[in-house]
């Protein structure tokens, strides 16, 4: 997609300086550089997260009805509910649209945002509209942790990687949505369609099974990366335990690999566990774990072939101000 080439920073350069700014409020548990903060507001726990959809940045316009972006907004967002083990309850959706859009369309979309909320309890409260040059779509969602948020910072040498569901379908499907490459279109879904993993995040923090965890959205290894770096440790994925989506068995080893890990719009969630807590990984229907690795001293992400050769894989996800 087009980046705005908006400066010299990396996003995630950027985050770090933000995550120096002065806090000091009490009630602020976990602030900026998770997946969502934790506040306390009347003795209960919150989970807030905010994210925004720009035209030609994140989406096409003509990619979807104005309905199917609207649910899409949501389950984005709802991913990094999922991730910190909550529920997501309440949503505020703040539309900036092009003069050019009709009311019908704007309806659309709200509505198409308000039904995947409310199938997933959460329930519209607010927003605010403005016209600008593209579409921008951000959603603010406030949370409940379903017993102990997972937090990024608490992996540990020797706990067990694992990931849900499949990777690499979402990046493939943005490339056939984008016509760099032919497919049907039944398999754009995986980008268009995402599900946020909002009952295993949920089930992870009941069963305090995690020890960490974080949604993929960049591309597995970069969040993987994000999770390494907050606990101040390493990993090594093994590549031929990655749970590769079954549309890319037909591209070369290479391309699947790339795919698979720096493709990101997965929304799965990489989690952390235990090894002797392995057992207390909730089964859900209709959402396979894969564990894909470990987590080792130092810091650093290596890949590995089955012949215990590393792979010379560059870390690669999306960075909005990369060059
Ligand atoms: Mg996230």
């Amino acid at each position: 997609l087009p980046i705005e080439r908006a400066g010299r920073l990396s996003e995630l350069a950027f985050i770090e300086r933000l995550r120096a700014l002065p806090g000091g409020d009490r009630d602020v548990e976990l602030g900026i550089g998770d997946d969502c903060a934790i506040v306390r507001a009347g003795g209960r726990r919150l989970l807030l997260t905010t994210d925004a959809l720009v035209e030609d940045v994140h989406f096409r316009w003509r990619w979807d009805g104005p309905a199917g972006i609207g649910r899409r907004a949501f389950a984005v967002n709802a991913s990094d509910i999922a991730a910190m083990g909550g529920t997501p309850r309440f949503a505020l959706l703040s539309l900036v649209a092009p003069k050019r859009v009709a009311t019908s369309e704007l309806s659309r979309l709200v509505r198409g945002f308000a039904a995947a909320a409310r199938a997933s309890g959460c329930a519209l409260v607010g927003g605010n509209l403005s016209s600008g040059a593209r579409w921008m779509i951000s959603v603010t969602l406030v949370g409940e942790p379903c017993g102990m948020p997972l937090r990024r910072s608490g992996a540990r040498a020797g706990d067990l990687v694992y990931v849900s569901g499949q990777l690499g379908a979402a990046a493939l499907a943005r490339e056939i949505l984008l016509g760099r490459r032919r497919g049907r279109a039944s398999e754009t879904a995986a980008f268009l369609r995402p599900t946020a993993r909002l009952e295993l995040g949920a089930a992870l923090a009941r069963a305090r099974a995690a020890t960490a965890a974080i949604d993929v959205s960049d591309g597995l290894l970069q969040d993987l990366g994000h999770l390494c770096r907050a606990s101040g440790v390493g990993a090594v994925v093994e590549a031929e335990r990655l749970p590769y989506a079954s549309v890319l068995r037909r591209l070369p080893r290479r391309e699947r690999l790339e795919l698979a890990l720096n493709g990101g719009e997965d929304y799965e969630l990489i989690f952390t566990v235990r090894g002797q807590r392995a057992e207390r990984i909730p089964s859900l229907p209709r959402v396979p774990v894969t564990a894909i690795g470990r987590i080792v001293p130092g810091s650093g992400l290596r890949v590995r072939a089955a012949s215990g050769e590393a792979l010379p894989v560059e870390v690669r996800g999306f960075d909005h101000f990369r060059r």
